[in-house]
C-alpha cells in the first residue's frame, strides 16, 4: 500500500518515485523540519519581533510575515490551525496509508499537511494535490466518513490553501493510485520541465531540452 508522499512523488513523475524507493528516502532533512515546525508556532510568530523572525527560515520580510499571519487568523479555522487535535497524526485507509501533519478538530475533521517550499500563485502544487486527497480519503475510511476537503500549509510564508475534493482531483489521485499499484520495473521518463529541479537527474540521465540544444541535438 503506498504512502501519501509516495503517490505525491508519483504524480510529480513515477520514475522519481522508483528512485525514491530505490534510496529509501524516508527522512526529510534538518531544513525541511526546521520550516515545517513554524506551522505549530503561528500564534507566538504573529507578535514575534523582527530579530527573532529574522532567524528563522521564512521568505518574506518579518514585516510581511507578521501580516500574512495577521489574515491567516482571520479564517475560520484558524483556532484549529494554532491546536489541532492530533499532530502527525498516522492513518490508514482503503488504498494509501501516510502521517498528516495536523487533524483538526471538527464535524468533519479536517487532514492538514505541512509543505516546506512556497506555494503556487493560487491552489497547491498538482503533487501536493494528490497528497492532500489521498490524506482525505485515509481520514475518511478511517473515521467512515466523507471528509470534503484537505488543507496544505505554508509556514514559510504563512499562507495555507484549502484542497476541496472535487470530482477532477479525485479522478487525478486515483489515476496516480493506478499508475503507482501497476508499477513494474523502471518507468519511462517524463523529459520534461520537471527534470530541471528533480534530484535524480543524473541518475536517471535524462537529457533536457536546454541541454540537448547546448549539445546541438
Ligand atoms: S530526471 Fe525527470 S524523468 Fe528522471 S526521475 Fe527526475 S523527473 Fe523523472
Amino acid at each position: 500500500m503506498p504512502s501519501f508522499s509516495e503517490l505525491g512523488r508519483a504524480a510529480y513523475c513515477p520514475r522519481q518515485l522508483y528512485y525514491a524507493r530505490k534510496h529509501d528516502e524516508q527522512e526529510p532533512p534538518p531544513e525541511t523540519r526546521e520550516i515545517k515546525q513554524l506551522a505549530f508556532r503561528y500564534t507566538e510568530l504573529k507578535t514575534a519581533s523582527d530579530e527573532t523572525l529574522s532567524s528563522l527560515p521564512i521568505t518574506p520580510e518579518p514585516t510581511a510575515y507578521r501580516a500574512a499571519l495577521r489574515t491567516l487568523a482571520t479564517r475560520d479555522d484558524w483556532e484549529h490551525l494554532c491546536d489541532p487535535a492530533e499532530q502527525a497524526y498516522f492513518v490508514e485507509g482503503k488504498d494509501c496509508h501516510g502521517v498528516v501533519d495536523k487533524l483538526l478538530a471538527g464535524d468533519p475533521p479536517i487532514p492538514t499537511l505541512v509543505s516546506p517550499g512556497q506555494p503556487p500563485e493560487t491552489g497547491v502544487w498538482e503533487p501536493q494535490t494528490v497528497r492532500a486527497v489521498a490524506a482525505a480519503k485515509a481520514v475518511a475510511w478511517e473515521h467512515e466518513r466523507e471528509i470534503p476537503r484537505a488543507l496544505v500549509e505554508y509556514p514559510a510564508v504563512g499562507g495555507v490553501r484549502t484542497v476541496p475534493l472535487t470530482t477532477r482531483r479525485i479522478a487525478t489521485y486515483r489515476r496516480v493510485l493506478r499508475t503507482v499499484q501497476s508499477m513494474e520495473g523502471v518507468p519511462p521518463r517524463v523529459n520534461d520541465s520537471r527534470c530541471e529541479s528533480c534530484e535524480y537527474r543524473t541518475e536517471c540521465g535524462v537529457r533536457t531540452n536546454s541541454l540537448k540544444s547546448l549539445l546541438g541535438l
